[in-house]
């Protein structure tokens, strides 16, 4: 039987009006979220990125402040722009888009964040916040495959999850989410010599790698849960993620598809982080 559609769409529009309605509740107890992005050079992707994350703010209540500068713009300058933005109370998310031009270092940008507007979940404080089981800002696309994998139904309790993938952003988070609900976890990586072999006994496998096919119908456990991040374009220019979906959909028993899988989940846990940082705002 081919396998169920976990359709990212369908449950982002479902999560962004829960934010919407509680950003409503919030503003009218004149605490009204915000977010500020930040988009320094040209990066036409990056653009793109900002323009949806700023459009989804708006569209859910959520007020954004876009901020845009040009490439040349200093370390110094844009450390003194986010210092001012974490002393701003209406303000309770940060974001700076990434990359950043080469002569600004990330790793001192996304230090320079004050942790309660860490809403990226990025920094090394977020990071051991996540690492220890203690309240924090998850990443955003790994939290959102967790909301994916949830809305299957299916419980992680000892479940074997396969994440091929160990990036900051993506990979590791992911990992750890998946042993915080209990899964027994296997991490693969460039290095890994035989990566069906692990995938063949996973329940769950969540691709991030960045590369098209890397996961195929025959590498998988019939009835496994698949959940796509990579975003790549094929040889037809046609976006497309790491899995060969025609192959996949044939034995898995749940698959996000790409696009409208992980994709929007991504921006809607944005939105969600942002709303619980001005909910913890407003209890203080
Ligand atoms: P990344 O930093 O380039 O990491 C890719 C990972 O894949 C690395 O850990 C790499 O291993 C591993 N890898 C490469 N080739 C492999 C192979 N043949 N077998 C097994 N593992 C292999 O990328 P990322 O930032 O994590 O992103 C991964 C993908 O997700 C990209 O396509 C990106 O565009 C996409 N993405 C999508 C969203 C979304 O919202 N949908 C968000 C973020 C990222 P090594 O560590 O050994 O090099």
């Amino acid at each position: 039987m081919p396998a169920q559609i976990i359709d990212g769409n369908a449950l982002s529009r479902q999560l962004r009006a829960e934010v919407a309605s509680r950003a409503a509740a919030l503003t009218t107890q004149g605490h009204r979220p915000g977010l500020a992005v930040i988009l320094v050079g040209a990066d036409p992707a990056s653009a793109v990125y900002v323009r949806n994350k700023v459009k989804a703010c708006e569209d859910s209540g959520v007020r954004s402040v876009f901020e845009k500068y040009e490439a040349d713009l200093s370390e110094t300058a844009l450390l003194e722009r986010i210092a001012a933005l974490n002393a701003d109370p209406a303000i309770h998310g940060i974001l700076v888009q990434m990359p950043l031009p080469k002569h600004i270092d990330p790793h001192k940008v996304i230090e320079a964040i004050a942790t309660e507007k860490d809403v990226d979940g990025y920094s090394v404080l977020s990071a051991g916040e996540l690492m220890a089981g203690l309240p924090g800002f998850r990443p955003c696309t790994p939290y959102g495959c967790m909301k994916l994998i949830e809305s299957t139904g299916q419980s992680l309790k000892g479940k074997h999850a396969v994440v091929i993938g160990r990036s900051n952003t993506v990979g590791k988070p992911m990992a750890l989410l998946l042993l915080q609900a209990h899964a027994t976890v296997t991490v693969c990586h460039s290095g890994t010599p035989d990566l069906a072999h692990h995938t063949r006994q996973a329940d769950v496998v969540v691709a991030a790698v960045g590369r098209q096919n890397t996961l195929r119908g025959d590498m998988l456990k019939p009835g496994a849960i698949v959940i796509d991040v990579g975003i790549n374009r094929n040889d037809a220019g046609k976006l497309c993620g790491d899995v060969d979906f025609a192959s996949a959909s044939e034995v898995a028993g749940w698959i996000t598809p790409v696009p409208g899988g992980v994709g929007p989940m991504t921006i809607t846990m944005l939105l969600v982080n942002t709303l619980e940082a001005a909910e913890r705002r407003a209890r203080a």
